[in-house]
């Protein structure tokens, strides 16, 4: 059983459940495995964990919730965050959702290891709802246990925090607690079961709903639902609009559309590959959501994915992501068509997508390397010509594109050759570098210094421009593993020296320089480093 105590700075937190008491759950109050029918949730109770220890937690998170670090560090925030503990107004939660998952319609998913404690109205009035993953089972946990192991939760509460440092639109990581429990994972499928420590997250957002949310009312008809969980979550989330009808839905779903545009075009900024785009894993804010086998790129790859389990097909590749946002938007836009039943209206949104995105592309391309503004007439094919020539040799995009800002510091006409130099240390393959490359190489950097001169930028300030959109520091999939093995045995530091390194990205951290380094060889075809599953 929860205990229920009080007493404490976290008893003053104040919480307002809209999403229990506006919309109807579940009446079959035991938790076993079913379909749900007719409900947005069920009430569902974390399990208790014999012997909880805090590894790490956001001091910002806490600060948005109005917690001081001093209780982040009690035993009662521990027990707390793990589900040991609930709040006497808490009021805990899965969420019902389905998804289409590769491609293909999945049916009910839904909240399988992740519990809703209930929201928080923060001093700004900011609404921010606390989610406990591997928490224990729900109603949807199908044929799986609820639980999450510390391997895939530093993963996500690394890179979550990663994210929002990097200027990127994600749903937050509160804290990371080991359980004491171990927990049976097969991490690629291939018959090697091995016990691991288990771990919960408590994930922080203004909204975890999905666009599965919206779809699994829509799959079964339930269209009353569906408009009742629509108006809630724009009563909610998107009171700007106005109050619910045909024209605030359309509205509601070309900002759906935007924030989309916007999340997907910062993971490309910054080589970021989500792995599984599934629309359950969609959030309606356009927050990046669930962060399971995601990865960044070292070599600039096109097709690269980090997802084993997407190998075959690379649907979730970083340049497919694009593209795959809008086919998500468009099973959304099905879902919701009941409620507007204009089949033209929906669509012409759905095709102001790409214009949407190629813009931004061009904008956000234009600023990386360091252009005061975009002229596609000029511009695309010097973009599209680095692109072509980053693929031709295995190339670092983030040590490449940061370095790229160091060029060209005399505001003089610069020998190319000598101007190439500092790119070096993003080449993983030095043999790679023939003739023809560095001639290709040399040619561009022509073109691209006759354009910096159009802009007639002094260097410095167009230095200080790109490092603030070229980051130094990411969360190399390596890098995360080094913080894995290490909490394995019990040592946390790396976890939090990387979480200390990462919420400056773009700064210059002269000791930590090792950080901003290209992935080691032998983290090449590491499982962790390179190959990951959806095994979490
Ligand atoms: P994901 O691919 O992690 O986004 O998960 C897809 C679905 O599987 C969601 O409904 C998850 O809640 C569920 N799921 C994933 N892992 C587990 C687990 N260990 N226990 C229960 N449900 C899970
Ligand atoms: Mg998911």
């Amino acid at each position: 059983m929860n205990t229920i105590i009080s007493n404490s700075e976290l008893e003053s937190l104040h919480f307002d459940n809209s999403f229990t008491r506006d919309l109807p759950g579940d009446t079959q109050p035991d938790n076993f495995r079913r379909q749900v029918q007719h409900a947005c949730y069920s009430r569902v109770r974390p399990e208790t964990v014999s012997s909880p220890q805090l590894v790490a937690y956001s001091k910002e998170v806490a600060h948005q919730l109005g917690l001081s670090e001093a209780s982040c560090n009690t035993q009662h925030f521990t027990d707390v965050f793990v589900g040991n503990t609930l709040l006497p107004a808490m009021d805990p939660y899965a969420m019902c959702y389905g998804g289409h998952q590769f491609g293909s319609w999945a049916g009910q998913l839904g909240d399988g290891r992740a519990i809703n404690l209930g929201e928080v109205i923060n001093k700004d009035n900011q609404r921010l709802v606390l989610q406990l993953k591997g928490a224990g089972p729900t109603p949807y946990s199908r044929n799986a246990d609820g639980l999450a192991v510390l391997r895939s939760s530093v993963r996500e509460f690394l890179c979550s925090e990663a994210m929002f440092h990097l200027g990127i639109p994600t749903t937050r990581a509160l804290s990371l607690i080991t359980t004491g429990e171990s927990v049976l994972r097969d991490m690629f499928y291939d018959g090697h079961p091995k016990n691991e420590p288990g771990a919960v997250v408590c994930r922080v957002s203004p909204s975890f709903l999905r666009f599965g949310n919206f779809e699994i009312l829509s799959s079964r008809q339930d269209l009353s639902l569906l408009k009742d969980l629509t108006d809630y979550t724009i009563r909610t989330d998107f009171p700007h609009l106005g109050a619910p009808s045909k024209a605030t839905y359309l509205k509601w779903f070309q900002e759906i559309c935007d924030t989309t545009v916007a999340m997907i075009l910062h993971w490309m900024r910054v080589g970021f590959v989500h792995g599984v785009m599934n629309t359950d894993n969609m959030s309606i804010l356009g927050l990046t959501i669930d962060y399971g086998p995601y990865g960044w790129l070292e070599g600039y790859e096109a097709d690269w994915t980090p997802n084993t389990t997407d190998a075959q097909g690379r649907r979730y590749s970083y340049s497919n992501q694009p593209h795959i946002g809008q086919w998500n938007l468009l099973q959304l836009a099905n879902a919701i068509y009941p409620l507007i039943a204009e089949k033209e209206a929906l669509e012409e949104i759905l095709r102001s997508y790409s214009a949407q995105f190629q813009l931004g592309w061009n904008n956000m391309m234009s600023a990386k390397i360091g252009l005061l503004d975009c002229n596609p007439a000029t511009d695309d094919a010097l973009i599209g010509e680095l692109i072509d020539i980053l693929q031709l040799v295995e190339t670092d995009m983030t040590i490449f594109f940061r370095r790229l800002g160091g060029l060209f510091a005399q505001d003089k006409e610069t020998d190319i050759s000598a101007a190439h130099h500092p790119l070096r240390a993003a080449y993983y393959r030095p043999e790679q570098l023939d003739r023809s490359y560095i001639e290709k190489m040399n040619n561009w950097l022509t073109s691209y210094q006759k354009r910096l001169a159009q802009d007639n930028l002094p260097h410095e300030l167009r230095r200080q421009k790109m490092d603030r959109i070229n980051p130094k520091y990411v969360l190399r999939n390596y890098l995360a593993q080094l913080a894995i093995d290490k909490a394995e045995t019990g040592d946390n530091s790396l976890v939090t020296e990387l979480l200390q390194l990462l919420r400056n990205p773009y700064d210059e951290q002269p000791k930590m320089e090792k950080y901003a380094e290209k992935r080691p060889e032998w983290a090449r075809h590491k499982a962790g480093c390179s190959m990951l599953s959806c095994s979490s």
